[in-house]
């Protein structure tokens, strides 16, 4: 029955998933970055401008998606944009766990001058890190699904939003994602 119920949650909320939303997670999931970056940066400039929520994460995936692409140039100010609505938020704990990401993300490429940009940009907002829950705290969190099956958002367990012990919120789309198994 709970699982139905769930079910029938998840189908309601599929609908109000914005199509762009879902067309660019699709085209990111199909490797086709500079496309994916192009849409993520116009839902993110709409959502930055309402003030929405989830302006950052939608920045960071644009700045990631040109960073995949290539294109570093174009993906630096979306992350560093991203990034400053976590502190003008007083979101630290997502700014330390997605910052930390784009740290890895940018140094496995070998761009170190961008990595070490964050890295003091990071260090400069978070007042200690040590505070900060380190990803091993999260290593009990049940198994969620790769992607969203919502908007199709690629999940990350240390990234999302937990609902309870066995959902999480996207944070692309706001759908609850259920425990994978
Ligand atoms: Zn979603």
């Amino acid at each position: 029955m709970r699982r139905m119920f769930r079910r029938q949650i998840r189908k309601t909320l599929a609908q109000e998933v914005p199509p762009i939303l879902q067309e660019a997670n699709f085209a990111f999931d199909k490797g086709e970055y500079g496309r994916a970056a192009e849409i993520y940066e116009r839902i993110a400039q709409i959502a930055d401008a309402r003030g929405g929520p989830r302006a950052p994460i939608f920045y960071l995936q644009a700045g990631r998606s040109r960073v995949y692409a290539g294109q570093v140039v174009l993906g630096m100010p979306s992350l560093r944009r991203g990034l400053e609505l976590f502190v003008q938020r007083g979101q630290l704990q997502k700014l330390h766990n997605m910052g930390s990401r784009v740290v890895m993300e940018l140094t496995e490429r070998g761009l170190t001058r961008e990595a070490t940009e964050i890295e003091s940009m990071l260090k400069s907002s978070v007042p200690s890190m040590t505070v900060m829950e380190t990803s091993s705290a999260h290593a009990k969190k049940p198994i969620l699904p790769t992607h969203c099956p919502s908007c199709g958002a690629p999940l990350r367990p240390d990234e999302v939003e937990w609902l309870d012990n066995a959902t999480a919120e996207c944070g692309f789309c706001g759908s609850p994602v259920c425990e994978e198994n």
